[in-house]
């Protein structure tokens, strides 16, 4: 059973866990009675988490002092993965797949393929969610590397993850004994490849135009296939367009993802008054400066004492609307606001634009399958 399906109550040995450090640490960590979890916060042992339940906040207090360090331990789940995993590509972050899985309609009998393999990232999503996955990856070292973790993971052996070292564009997705491949032929079906009757695609490849050609061979011809194809320049989108078009794909759409969080906010109400005051503020200050320059140079040149005369006379600047001065916490009832929503400034998923398409293989109609639904739909 995959340690990213299969959900339990309490940490136990040898689970996989991931423990969240700080928002932008996430680290996996298989549970090991007698060993400790080193971080810059202390050094937490295996056994403190033995037998809490999965999202417990774990304490250390820290060598010489009072303070405690802190960290969560954690489930598994795809998300939190592909915020924790080893980048050794590009990867799909979860605004996209989970917006792809639902274009490609993805279900529990989905049979998926994904080229290529990369780090990993959207093959745990697809592994959750879909009938089986055949994921192909041409990079030997990447190949292997994804292998082990899938393995690790659970999603080989009782999953339902078949990966396959192959170069898609030159040699097409058929698997056949002798491949280097996680699929085992039986032997018994009398087949010499593996029945593969792909429902949904999904090509991250720098050229897809040259897999698609060979898609054919491995789809079903009895629903609708739907394929997607990730692809950061829009030259890419273009070419793959043509080859959609002369291989008979349809319903043809590109899609652009921008993921940005939203925040409401209150914004102290400005008036042209507080813009009077802060000007004559602002003046009354520079005045105030120049004049005492003045005293200075004069007492330097007639090589007069200084005196505490220097000291600037004017009173800390009281809170304005425009920024100086001291501060008011959001929402002060003394001060008007308004309801305001704030964008963040940087997108956080990693764009590519997203080309979706479909095909039909077998497009006559069932007349007895056809006769059978509308008897059994009549009155
Ligand atoms: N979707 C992956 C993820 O979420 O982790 C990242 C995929 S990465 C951007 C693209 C991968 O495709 C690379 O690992 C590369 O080696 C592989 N690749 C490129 N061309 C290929 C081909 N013709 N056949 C198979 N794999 C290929």
């Amino acid at each position: 059973m995959s340690h990213f399906s299969e959900y339990k109550d309490t940490i136990q040995p040898g689970d996989l866990a991931l423990v969240w450090i700080t928002r932008d640490n996430i680290k996996p960590l298989t549970i090991t009675p007698g060993e400790a979890f080193n971080t810059r916060y202390g050094s937490f042992p295996h056994d403190d988490m033995i037998g809490k339940p999965y999202g417990s906040q774990i304490a250390v207090r820290t060598k010489g002092s009072d303070r405690f360090g802190f960290i969560h331990v954690l489930q598994p789940t795809p998300e939190l993965w592909t915020l924790s995993l080893p980048h050794r590509t590009q990867i799909v972050y979860t605004p996209d797949s989970s917006y792809i899985m639902q274009r490609l309609q993805c279900g529990p009998k989905s049979r998926v393929i994904e080229a290529g393999t990369g780090s990993g990232s959207f093959s745990h999503a697809f592994a959750r969610s879909v009938g089986h996955l055949f994921s192909y990856e041409f990079h030997e070292v990447r190949y292997e590397q994804a292998r082990k973790e899938f393995e690790e993971h659970g999603l080989l052996a009782d999953g339902n993850v078949t990966i396959t070292h192959r170069d898609v564009c030159l040699d097409g997705f058929t698997i056949k004994t002798g491949d280097k491949t996680t699929f085992k032929l039986d032997g018994t079906s009398g087949r010499d490849s593996a029945e593969i009757g792909a429902d949904a695609i999904f090509l991250d490849l720098p050229a897809p135009w040259d897999a698609i050609p060979h898609l054919d061979d491995v789809i079903t011809p009895d629903a609708k296939v739907r394929l997607c194809c990730f692809s950061p320049c829009i030259e890419q989108v273009d070419k793959t367009l043509e080859v959609l078009e002369k291989f008979g794909w349809t319903d043809v759409e590109m899609v652009e993802i921008q993921g940005r969080q939203y925040e409401s906010r209150r914004q102290m109400v400005r008036r042209l008054d507080d813009a009077l005051e802060r000007l004559r503020d602002v003046r009354q200050r520079k005045q105030q400066g120049v004049e005492r320059r003045k005293r200075m140079y004069s007492k330097l040149l007639n090589n007069e004492e200084e005196t505490s005369d220097v000291r600037p006379t004017t009173t800390k600047a009281q809170f304005n609307p425009f920024g100086k001065g001291s501060r008011v916490k959001e929402g002060d009832t003394n001060f008007q606001w308004k309801e305001v929503s704030k964008i963040e400034p940087e997108i956080k998923s990693h764009t590519s634009y997203l080309t979706f398409a479909s095909k039909i293989m077998k497009k006559e109609r069932n007349e007895e399958l056809t006769a059978q639904i509308i008897e059994q739909h009549k009155y």
